[in-house]
């Protein structure tokens, strides 16, 4: 399952927000799943 960033909309893996919830590229903690629907994930 891959993610995408709320921002950057760059792909993210799952393994890379395993430990921490956060784009790798802009730092945006804005990230969905990419999925038919989004889903908003929030780091807290
Ligand atoms: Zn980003």
């Amino acid at each position: 399952m891959s993610y995408k960033c709320f921002f950057c909309n760059k792909n993210i893996s799952d393994t890379q927000i395993r430990k921490r919830v956060r784009c790798i590229y802009c730092g945006s903690k804005v990230i969905f799943k990419e999925r038919s629907v989004p889903t908003i994930v929030k780091a807290r």
